[in-house]
């Protein structure tokens, strides 16, 4: 099953507007395993868009359509689509009751313009408009799928995911399941991963196996197609165990997880918590973790530690650790983890002191980064890595690496 995706609309060709409407759909099909190979944008233009059609109809079993279908004279994606495929358009009854009631409910009047939103291509089916009056469509057409929606995001999505999506999954290749799993990995490089897993890619036909880097980051998705649902997740099974044979040691989590998510997993089910002597990162770890609600019990706080005085002063890092090693070492940042840990009186400490750019500090290259995890009870680890990027990337790779380590 190949999709695409046209979306129509002059203002998105004069970049007045992004084309979110691509976006979403295409992260939806991918979560079902529908192949999106192309997104075409098309002004409000028949012919232009007879064009695309006429292109998109010699590569794809499914076309989905956004925009154009509103009252308006610019509107025309259904007048194209009915005359390209030989049929008319008819009155939905269903749809123009709807849209009656929305013009009363609002106490206005209705124009002969908008009945003709209740306009539809014959014999398709109907996917209704909860959040405003113009109903999309569904039709099979010389073996290809057509699916019709429109423009405004907050009416596309809904229907799309409460329409479209069980529409396409009672018609699209009946007796096959798609599934999809996403395996995600920290710590390892996107060339490092596919070079262990070369000969599993290489051979790859069903399950397939796409690998994708994504902000230091790795994930491989899994798609399998079978008649039989058991029998499409015990091939997904197999297909794993051998992967994390090879790459299990960077593995951390299944599907839409982050290393933030797992993180604050496993301090809730071990009853645990954290917190943080952030100087390189100035606050961003906290941050990173209190983006997520109902984390006080396994976030103590975090001190940014910013200057030397308050890594000496609050955190009580010794004068002759500054002088002798300097900020940025893996002395201060065991120091600062163990301090911040009984300071804030935490189960974990964890500190970050680096370069961040974009000049050397204490003689030390941008990128030098010093964590440390202090645990009750255990020694201190610290771990000195070498990030590349910009200061903000530095700044949120250091963040990732600290949560990993937590996670170890
Ligand atoms: P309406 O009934 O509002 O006219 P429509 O189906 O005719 O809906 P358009 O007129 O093409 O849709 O677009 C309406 C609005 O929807 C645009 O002004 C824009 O804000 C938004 N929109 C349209 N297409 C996209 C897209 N591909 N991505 C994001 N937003 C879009
Ligand atoms: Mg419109």
């Amino acid at each position: 099953m190949n999709a695409e995706i046209i979306a129509i609309g002059s203002e998105l060709l004069l970049g007045q507007i992004t084309n979110t409407n691509a976006q979403f759909i295409s992260k939806q099909l991918a979560n079902i395993g529908v192949n999106v190979y192309y997104h075409t944008v098309v002004g409000d233009n028949s012919v232009r868009l007879v064009d695309a059609v006429e292109h998109a109809k010699k590569r794809s079993d499914l076309i989905i359509f956004t925009g154009g279908l509103g009252p308006t004279k610019d509107d025309l994606t259904k007048e194209t689509l009915a005359k390209l495929v030989g049929r008319s358009l008819v009155i939905d009854k269903e749809a123009e009751r709807s849209i009656e009631s929305y013009f009363q409910r609002r106490n206005r009047v209705m124009t002969e313009n908008n009945r003709k939103q209740a306009l539809v291509i014959e014999g398709s089916h109907i996917l209704p408009n909860d959040q405003g009056m113009a109903p999309g469509m569904a039709f099979l057409d010389s073996g290809i799928h057509y699916l019709l929606l429109p423009g405004p995001p907050k009416e596309m999505q809904p229907m799309f995911t409460t329409y479209g999506l069980p529409y396409l999954f009672s018609n699209l290749e009946e007796s096959t399941q798609i599934i999809s799993r996403v395996l995600n990995f920290y710590g390892i490089g996107e060339s490092q991963l596919e070079t262990e897993l070369l000969d599993l890619i290489e051979a790859q036909t069903n399950p397939t196996i796409a690998p994708l880097a994504k902000d230091g980051e790795v994930t491989i998705r899994l798609t399998v197609k079978h008649q039989s649902k058991a029998v499409g997740l015990q091939l997904l099974d197999e297909l794993e165990n051998l992967i994390l044979a090879r790459v299990g040691a960077y593995f951390y989590g299944y599907d839409d997880t982050s290393l933030t998510k797992e993180l604050i997993t496993m301090l809730n089910d071990q009853s645990l918590s954290v917190a943080a002597a952030e100087s390189i990162t100035g606050g961003l770890f906290s941050s990173e973790i209190t983006a997520h609600p109902g984390v006080s019990s396994i976030f103590k706080g975090g001190v940014t530690c910013y200057s030397n005085d308050v890594k000496q002063s609050l955190l009580e890092v010794p004068n002759e650790v500054i002088e002798q090693f300097g900020a940025v070492s893996e002395q201060c940042a065991k120091y600062l983890a163990e301090n911040v840990r009984s300071l804030l009186k935490a189960d974990f400490g964890i500190s970050f002191t680096g370069v961040a750019g974009p000049t050397k500090i204490e003689d030390k290259e941008v990128g030098t980064v010093f964590i440390a995890v202090a645990k009750l009870g255990e020694e201190t680890i610290s771990y000195p890595i070498n990030l590349a990027g910009t200061r903000e990337q530095i700044q949120s790779r250091s963040v990732k690496y600290g949560l990993y380590c937590l996670l170890k």
